[in-house]
């Protein structure tokens, strides 16, 4: 069990107190919709563990992160955006000029479209 930290709407999502819609979950990480996408499939992978962002990431964190990756292709298999046909991108916001709005740590897997490179 996770102690989830305190005000973090992340650890909100993962108890249950804030509605989702689940993409794909297991012990380690949980998978779900964006609530404001910017892309046909935008799907957040968060850990159950509260990480603050990817700047507090340790060695120690080595599995937790595999677990996000490897669920992170789960996602795109089932979103249907495998590189071999589409591909998608994968991003970590981290701090203000980032524009990272909520402090627990994830991944945003973005595809269903031609992406812009680079990003604004
Ligand atoms: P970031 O700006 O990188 O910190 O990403 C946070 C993401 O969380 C944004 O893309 C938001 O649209 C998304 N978000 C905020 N609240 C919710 C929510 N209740 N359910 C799903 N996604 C959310």
């Amino acid at each position: 069990m996770v102690t989830p930290a305190a005000d973090c709407l992340f650890c909100k999502i993962l108890a249950g107190e804030i509605p989702s819609i689940a993409v794909y979950e297991n012990d380690v990480v949980y998978c779900f919709r964006d609530i404001a996408p910017a892309a046909p499939s935008h799907v957040l992978v968060i850990p159950r563990s509260h990480i603050e962002n990817a700047h507090h990431v340790t060695v120690a964190d080595a599995e937790t992160l595999a677990a996000m990756f490897g669920a992170a292709q789960e996602v795109a298999r089932l979103e249907g955006i495998e590189p071999e046909d589409r591909g998608y991108r994968l991003v970590m916001n981290v701090g203000k000029d980032a524009q990272n709005s909520v402090p627990h740590l994830h991944l945003h897997v973005l595809g269903g479209r031609h992406l812009e490179w680079p990003p604004g």
